[in-house]
């Protein structure tokens, strides 16, 4: 169940919102939808003709959640740095959406940290580092988007159309289109209040999941086909994708969104993981391999992601990283699963 929005806590932000005229709304990498809604539900809360908000994202967000209102006024600090680095030294007020720390952002992180501005956090991951002024924290939240929909209540009757599409994608996606992380009656509370401000959940649904090119179908048809191991005594899979054979299918930002859950569908099988290898970029000698946990039941992941690939997350959703051949990531995979699988 989501934890109550603090009324003393929405009042210190409301007031943060309220005294800004430069902010900057900063969310994960790898944007998903959680983190776009989030970002750009607190954009459209808070722009107006005194107060100038700039969105900013660590690395692109995928084609299909472009159509996101304002998604094309979105900075991406990868491929613009000097303007988010001026954006951020000049903003007197930072909310982060859908991250518990900042080296989750990588270089905007840093930056933020060298500006004393105050900052909010609308969080709902485990453990958040404590950086921010005011802390909306809930890892029992669905979603981001659950808690900023709470907060901005709090203050306010949510009125806006934009605010209320945005948060609805958010909930759709972190849900996986409400199909976990999803019992609490009160999130179809929120969805009807959605529904009435004239949110189309059928567009939204159609405008995020069915919007994929060929090559994304076919790249999730390689990966089921050819790359997926089962281990039955463990009931875990383990899908791998090397940077050539992503360029085979001409991989962009999601298209591999949600394939980590796929190895779930099959009977049997508990514990699924994916591998990706990044080419490595300029200064960087080795290649980074992306890694994605997933999970049923009490069968915690987060503990291998954070022991053995430098992550953390969810018990049941996480995600971590190393440096190294893809083949060197599945030796260390193959080393770990042992310990950290049960096997019944
Ligand atoms: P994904 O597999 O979708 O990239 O990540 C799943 C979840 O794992 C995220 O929602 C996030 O909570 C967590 N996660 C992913 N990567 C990392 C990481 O490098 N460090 C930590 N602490 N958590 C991560
Ligand atoms: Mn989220």
């Amino acid at each position: 169940m989501t934890n109550p929005i603090d009324i003393s806590l929405a009042q210190q932000a409301a007031s943060l919102f309220a005294e800004a005229h430069r902010v900057v709304v900063l969310t994960h990498v790898g944007p998903d939808g959680d983190a776009m809604g989030s970002a750009l539900a607190m954009y459209h809360h808070l722009s107006s003709a005194e107060r100038q908000v700039t969105v900013i994202v660590p690395n692109e967000f995928p084609a299909f959640l472009g159509w996101l209102p304002a998604a094309d006024k979105v900075l991406v600090y990868e491929k613009n740095a000097e303007a988010c680095n001026a954006a951020i030294a000049n903003a007197d007020l930072f909310v982060c959406t859908d991250f518990n720390d900042p080296k989750r952002i990588h270089a905007a992180g840093e930056k933020m940290m060298e500006n004393k501005a105050p900052k909010v956090l609308i969080d709902h991951h485990l453990n958040p580092v404590d950086f921010a002024n005011v802390m909306f924290s809930d890892p029992q939240a669905s979603s981001a988007c659950e808690i900023v929909y709470r907060l901005l209540s709090a203050i306010g009757p949510i009125q806006s159309h934009d605010v209320a599409v945005c948060l609805y994608t958010g909930l759709m996606t972190d849900t996986g289109n409400f199909s976990f992380n999803s019992n609490n009656p009160d999130l179809y509370e929120i969805v009807a209040h959605l529904l009435r401000l004239g949110v189309n959940k059928d567009a939204v649904y159609n405008a995020v999941f069915n919007q994929y090119s060929s090559d994304r179908m076919r790249l999730t048809g390689f990966a089921l086909y050819r790359k997926m191991r089962i281990f039955p005594e463990y009931h875990l899979a383990l899908i791998t994708l090397s940077a050539d054979e992503l360029d085979q299918y001409h991989y962009k930002a999601g298209d591999t969104e949600g394939l980590v859950n796929m190895p779930l569908q099959i009977a049997d099988v508990y514990y699924s993981v994916y591998m990706r290898e990044e080419r490595p970029k300029p200064g960087t000698p080795r290649p980074r391999i992306r890694i994605s946990f997933r999970s049923q039941g009490d069968r915690p992941v987060n503990i291998w992601a954070s022991e053995v690939f430098h992550g953390g997350g969810h018990m049941n959703a996480s995600g971590g990283e190393m440096f190294g051949t893809i083949n060197q990531a599945v030796q260390l995979f193959e080393q770990s699963y042992p310990k950290y699988v049960k096997k019944d």
